[in-house]
């Protein structure tokens, strides 16, 4: 099962997994992104994943180092 890094609300507060302080700062950035990317598509639907790609172009290797930084 994969860790969950963040979650996000009904009322839209993000919610942050501790262990992120460990992570380097582009990958806590990155997870506050892909939640706050949820405020507007809720699911990870393909338009969810063309916002984050426009944010945060290259976000699939931040979340592979995020994923091997971590255990
Ligand atoms: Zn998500």
């Amino acid at each position: 099962m994969k860790k969950r890094w963040g979650s996000l609300s009904d009322k839209g507060t993000v919610t942050l997994n501790t262990d992120l302080v460990k992570a380097p700062k582009e990958c806590i950035d990155y997870v506050v992104i892909h939640e706050l990317c949820h405020l507007k598509y809720h699911d990870h639907s393909k338009e969810f994943y063309t916002l984050l790609d426009f944010v945060t172009p290259g976000w699939e290797k931040i979340k592979h180092k995020l994923e091997l930084s971590l255990v």
